[in-house]
């Protein structure tokens, strides 16, 4: 039951109990009143997506991705301000199905030099989901630092009757702005759940439950009155981050899907135009048939650095099971799906890094 005693009077009438008391840490409870503690300050990189989408007038369903600014979508959380301190900057405004090295680069950078000039407690990026796995483990693997980067992004547009996208950002933020969240890599909120960069994976093409990690399920869980992991952080550096190339682009690497009745001709065009590297989503363990096998080991030995993934979606594509990659000098993806695996084996190529050896440790280090 309230007295009718105003906030100041009763925060006085407290101190003065205390102050008769001699009550220890009256000193420190005194400098908390004084010093409300400053919210987290988080910067929000925005580049488009379905979180930025506004329904347009093709058709009842369509909608056009990336079109709101990063601004807008923060203004239009409820609460948000409450949690952290948020700005926003426009990275992009593009669908994530037309992601790029560009923008790639040019997030790298900002949040390289966030971290560097302590800009802020963490940073969250608003992105299409697509291809969100993609940009999380690029990031995750040139980034040096163990500020949180938490990516968000949305099933619905901005404009839909149910939008997804506010109560994403706002968890996001709640999960940037959490000390537990420093040293886990780039983070990828969606729907209350925390996946890291390296098992996330998009799993439903409309359902706002999309992401998955099917190896290791999520890293933990968010709602919006707390934020939970399931294990404590790494003690050492997420894998072992690989410099970033000077400028874009990254060399070219083709992903060839592999099928039943499968010829040499798509792996030969993938080699005849100028690919670097050669991610195989193989069939099973990250097979191909007996054609693609041979046309691989050719691209192999001159020079190209060919990976054997799996277009499964879920275990490991271990060395020398059905393929002997010793004798024929190829890569195993282990668990990273043949998007993922693209990405690092461009890195790798861009660090000199082609030996089929050092490339597999890099392999196994990144997480
Ligand atoms: N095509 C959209 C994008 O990736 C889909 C989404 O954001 O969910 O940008």
């Amino acid at each position: 039951m309230s007295l009718g005693l105003s906030a100041a009077v009763r925060t006085r009438a407290c101190f003065f109990a205390l102050l008769l008391a001699g009550a220890p840490g009256l000193a420190a409870w005194a400098q908390q009143q004084a010093t409300p503690a400053a919210k987290p300050k988080i910067i929000v990189l925005a580049t488009g997506g379905t979180i930025a989408g506004q329904a347009s007038n093709r058709a009842a369903i369509g909608y056009d991705a990336g079109k709101v600014s990063g601004s807008d979508l923060v203004a239009a959380v409820p609460g948000l301000g409450e949690l952290a301190s948020v700005s926003a900057e426009q990275i992009s405004s593009i669908g994530s199905q037309d992601m790029n090295d560009k923008v790639w680069f040019d997030l790298a950078r900002r949040i390289g030099a966030i971290a560097a000039n302590h800009e802020a407690d963490g940073v969250v990026i608003t992105h299409g989901t697509d291809t969100m796995e993609e940009t999380a483990f690029f990031l995750q693997s040139v980034l040096h630092t163990d500020m949180p980067v938490v990516m968000a992004g949305s099933m619905r547009p901005s404009t839909a009757v149910s939008a997804d996208g506010p109560a994403n950002l706002y968890e996001a933020v709640e999960v940037a702005a959490s000390p537990q969240a420093r040293g886990r890599g780039v983070l990828v909120v969606l729907n209350d759940r925390i996946h890291g960069a390296r098992g996330v994976e998009k799993g439903n093409t409309t359902s706002v439950q999309t992401f998955q990690s099917p190896n290791g399920g999520p890293v933990g869980y968010v709602d919006p009155s707390s934020v939970r992991f399931m294990m404590p952080a790494a003690s050492a550096e997420p894998g072992q981050p690989l410099a970033l190339p000077q400028a874009p682009p990254l060399p070219r690497v083709d992903i060839v899907y592999a099928h039943a009745g499968m010829d040499a001709a798509l792996i030969e065009d993938a080699v005849k135009g100028g690919a670097k590297g050669l991610v195989l989503a193989g069939v099973g363990d990250g097979n191909g048939s007996q054609a693609a096998i041979d046309a691989m080991a050719k691209a192999a030995q001159s020079g190209v650095l060919v990976v054997r993934a799996s277009r499964v979606g879920s275990g490991f594509v271990n060395r020398n099971v059905e393929v002997n990659d010793d004798k024929l000098g190829f890569v195993t993806a282990l668990d990273l799906n043949p998007q993922k695996a693209r990405v690092l084996a461009q890195l790798l190529i861009a660090n000199g890094i082609t030996d089929a050896a050092r490339a597999q440790q890099a392999f196994v280090a990144t997480w």
